[in-house]
């Protein structure tokens, strides 16, 4: 096997098929230049093989001859040889990875100049000046990519030589003072590097490749790859291509072009371009760039050929494409292409027009339905339904981009300062340096949430993700003391108004205009054709505890909920006092009086729930959480006690909490071992749940209920909590003429449930997966504690892929989703299966969990379009 193909090299497949060979810019420069037959400069791609070669055991010894025979090649493609003293050839020294790569190296433009060939550059093209400014350029640019020199001297250099000669702009000095600023450079070059400046075009060469390679370890790459999960091991390829010269004359020139809008979405190509300029001074932002529009003024005929590229390109790879080009005298040369970046609109409106089909005549083309499915992500889905900024502001900082949506508020820099001002009605970010689970609090009520350190698995990220809240991490230039935070010479005190983009990561001063994003009306084709897809294959739910947010999943496409937490209701402060007294009570009278208080309210809250869901299932989840959660912590009623003393009710309270105290709550008197202890509770549950069934059967509706117990181990368990809620049924259905459909089932949260899942569907109608707890009992991690402090190393090290919170870790706990399914179902035929961890919302884990054969996925209700795409993405994938 080869380690460097020619652009032109004769691969089995199209070659833009060869991304892990050869990275995707060499790939499409292959694809453009033997498939399309498009002007692409001659050159090599140096593969990734070579460079994992170099990554276990240094340069490989064949590398340089190849590198010797393809270079020879190009030279007798263009006629010219590197380092010629008349007409030398030039290259560029270009990396590409598989994915495009940011933390890589940067290019080296018109390698191949030295003393000599700088001499035959001014020679062939006439012009003196030109030949010793990109020389000057080259010296530089190499010092600084390859040989790790400071860029900054270089600058003061050249400043010096126009500051010399009076010049305003680099273009007015003239070509001596280059010349004798290339020696200036070169001493330069020595001096900090302590190696002179290789002369030798192909030691020049070898350098850059070197350095291409090497840079894929830089921390900056490494970052990178870990938060976009792309696997260390891919290696990038180097791209060695003839180098044309945009800055020639007025008759050349430099681009960058759209096949189309690639903000909008709109069907109209869309570029920027320099007359007289090279590479990067499009995109840098130096000089006004020109529209393709001005194109037809200044080179009418490449102003069609370019779109009539553009066309090919877009009918080759079936998609919008962006490119780099370049015009050298009078020439149009292509430069790169791939499938372009695009925002969520773009991406929902491109997907849904390209199905009714572009292009004339036999030129015209399509992409299916599912095609256009399989291209919309999770993340497009997001940013057209989080809000967005309508205006541009003065950007204070730029941290992390955490969670997505724009917010506006008064920033507060503690928990219970945030929460005050929130219950006065303001609308407020919270400003930390990091957060924690103290900070909850101040966190539940912030519109969104910046903080100064910490990377997109600190708390403050994972807590934001998880509620949908806006969040900025890891902005590391404000500076925060006290009641304020500086950044520069700017001081933002308590109460100032900043703005948030969680998406980009941008700190604003000051109030921006926010539209709520209001998606697109491809957004709604999108998911009907989702559903479409996945009817009676992959249902989803909701997460939903409230009348109001079953109401929202609903409108968002749920098919009902799947995780009802009976819970939420005992925390509301009207009834955390009903619970304590219920917890309190020292004899069954007063016990049952508090039961009898806590049903009243419960039947109401359930009512509204299962109207807001007529006719779609609802699960109803027992009581969860150890009691301890419900009782004021101990530490505060001892200090209490110790300082101001408590009164008689503190104290019962202070026994109560001290005798229920455990030392693992998470695992200890919770779910139904709780109901074991106190059964009267499920019960007192089950009626009011029956009673709101009941009334809103009177009132014509069609409640359908699915009643579920949590942290079921063993079958027993559950045959005897089962029998509790059975006996309240019976009781509540007989002689009832039109009876609600109800059916029993339990969670699957722990290992033990999982693998005796045969067991426990003997006496269950349903299960659904709690991929929370099992996450947690199966790596016996504790979320609370793990995911703030060990989860970001274990991430950084690679030890961990994904955090498993947020991605089923597919092997571990989704090997037990996948037994407990398979027996359960080997039980029970007709086993409903479903799945209420946050993983409901997460695309790969939903492909697991069809996988799997689950019959629907649970999450919470702004996850629900996202959760309807994934699924019907996982069924066609798996097709
Ligand atoms: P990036 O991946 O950052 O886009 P590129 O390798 O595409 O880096 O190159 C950076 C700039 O150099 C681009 O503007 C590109 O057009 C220009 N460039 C690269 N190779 C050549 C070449 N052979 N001739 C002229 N310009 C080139
Ligand atoms: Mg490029
Ligand atoms: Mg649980």
């Amino acid at each position: 096997m080869p380690y460097v193909y020619s652009f032109d090299h004769k691969h089995r497949r199209p070659p833009m098929e060869y991304k892990d060979l050869l990275g995707g810019k060499g790939a499409n420069l292959a694809e453009m230049t033997s498939v399309l037959k498009l002007p692409v400069p001659g050159g090599f791609t140096v593969s990734t093989d070579a460079c994992r070669a170099y990554m276990e055991s240094g340069w490989p010894s064949e590398l340089d001859g190849e590198i010797e025979k393809q270079v020879a090649k190009l030279e007798k493609d263009m006629g010219r040889t590197l380092g010629d003293p008349k007409d030398p050839l030039l290259v560029s020294v270009r990396s590409g990875a598989k994915f495009s790569m940011p933390g890589m190296m940067d290019t080296v433009l018109n390698l191949g100049l030295n003393d000599r060939s700088v001499k035959g550059l001014a020679t062939s093209t006439d012009n003196e000046r030109f030949a010793y400014d990109s020389y000057r350029r080259f010296i530089a640019m190499y010092a600084r990519i390859v040989m790790d020199a400071e860029g900054e001297p270089f600058e003061e250099l050249l400043e010096a030589a126009r500051e010399k000669v009076g010049g305003k702009t680099d273009a007015d000095i003239p070509a001596d003072a280059l010349k004798e600023l290339c020696d200036q450079y070169k001493a330069l070059v020595k001096e900090q590097t302590g190696k002179p400046f290789p002369q030798k075009p192909m030691k020049q060469l070898r350098g850059a490749v070197e350095a291409v390679f090497s840079s894929w370890n830089r921390p900056r790459a490494i970052a990178y790859r870990n938060r976009e999960h792309i696997a260390h091991t891919l290696g990038t390829a180097v791209n060695v291509q003839a180098m044309v010269f945009g800055n020639r004359d007025n008759d050349s020139g430099t681009g960058v072009g759209f096949t189309r809008n690639a903000a909008t979405g709109e069907n109209k190509p869309y570029g920027d371009f320099l007359v007289n300029a090279q590479g990067e001074d499009v995109v840098a932002g130096i000089r006004n760039t020109q529209s393709l529009d001005d194109m037809i003024g200044v080179f009418p005929e490449i102003h069609d050929e370019l779109l009539e590229i553009f066309e090919r390109l877009e009918r080759h790879y079936q998609d919008m494409c962006d490119t780099e080009f370049t015009i050298e005298q009078g020439k149009l040369w292509m430069l790169q292409t791939r499938v372009g970046k695009r925002t969520g609109v773009a991406a929902l409106k491109m997907a849904v027009e390209m199905t009714k089909g572009t292009g004339k005549g036999k030129d015209r083309w399509k992409i299916s339905r599912d095609t256009a499915l399989m291209r919309v992500t999770a993340d497009n889905l997001d940013s057209v339904l989080h809000p967005q900024f309508t205006d541009k502001g003065t950007v204070l900082a730029t941290g992390l981009g955490a969670s997505p949506g724009a917010a506006v508020g008064k920033v507060y820099f503690t928990a219970d300062e945030a929460a005050d001002a929130a219950d006065r009605g303001e609308e407020i970010i919270l400003v930390r340096n990091e957060t924690s689970p103290e900070d909850v609090h101040g966190m539940m009520v912030a519109e969104g949430i910046l903080t100064a350190r910490g990377g997109l698995v600190s708390h403050a990220a994972v807590v934001a993700r998880g509620w949908g809240t806006p969040a900025i991490v890891g902005a590391e230039a404000i500076k925060i003391s006290g009641k304020q935070f500086s950044v520069g010479d700017v001081t933002v005190a308590e109460g100032d108004v900043i703005s948030i983009d969680g998406t980009t990561g941008e700190v604003v001063l000051g109030e921006m205009h926010m539209a709520s994003g209001e998606p697109p009306p491809e957004f709604d084709t999108i998911l009907q054709w989702a559903d479409k897809v996945r009817k009676n294959k992959l249902a989803v739910r909701a997460n939903a505890d409230s009348g109001e947010d079953a109401a929202n999943a609903r409108e968002l496409g749920a098919e009902g909920i799947g995780l009802c937490r009976t819970e939420h209701m005992f925390l509301a402060p009207d009834r955390l006092p009903v619970v304590r007294r219920m917890i309190l009570a020292t004899t069954d009278e007063e016990e049952e009086a508090a039961l009898a208080d806590l049903r009243d309210v419960q039947q109401a809250d359930f009512e509204e729930v299962l109207e807001a869901m007529d006719g779609l299932p609802v699960t109803i989840r027992l009581l969860d959480p150890p009691l301890h959660e419900f009782l004021p912590p101990v530490e505060e009623l001892k200090i209490k006690e110790a300082t101001s003393g408590l009164s008689e009710q503190e104290q019962a309270e202070l026994a109560a909490a001290e005798s229920w105290a455990e030392h693992n709550p998470m695992i200890g008197t919770r779910g139904v071992r709780l109901g074991v202890i106190k059964p009267g509770l499920y019960a007192m549950q089950v009626r009011a749940l029956l009673d709101a069934a009941a009334a809103l059967r009177k009132r014509k509706k069609n409640p359908i209920v699915e009643i579920m117990i949590p942290l079921t181990v063993t079958r027993e368990e559950l045959a005897l909590a089962r029998s509790w809620v059975q006996e309240e049924v019976d009781a509540a259905l007989k002689g009832m003429r039109n009876k609600p459909d109800i059916t029993i089932g339990t969670m699957i949260e722990t290992p033990r449930a999982a693998v005796r899942a045969d067991e426990i569907a003997e006496v269950s109608d349903f299960f659904s997966f709690g991929t929370n707890d099992l996450t947690q009992l199966t790596f016996g991690f504790s979320r609370d504690d793990v995911e703030s402090r060990m989860m970001p190393a274990y991430l950084e090290q690679g030890l961990l892929k994904r955090n498993p919170f947020d991605t089923i870790d597919q092997t571990g706990v989704g090997d037990l989703v996948r037994l407990g399914a398979e027996r359960g179902r080997a039980t029970k035929k007709k086993l409903k299966l479903g799945v209420c961890g946050e993983h409901g919302g997460d695309p790969e884990s939903i492909d697991l969990f069809y996988r799997v054969g689950l019959d629907y996925v649970s999450c919470s209700p702004f996850r629900v379009p996202i959760a309807r795409l994934s699924a019907a993405q996982a069924i066609l994938r798996n097709a």
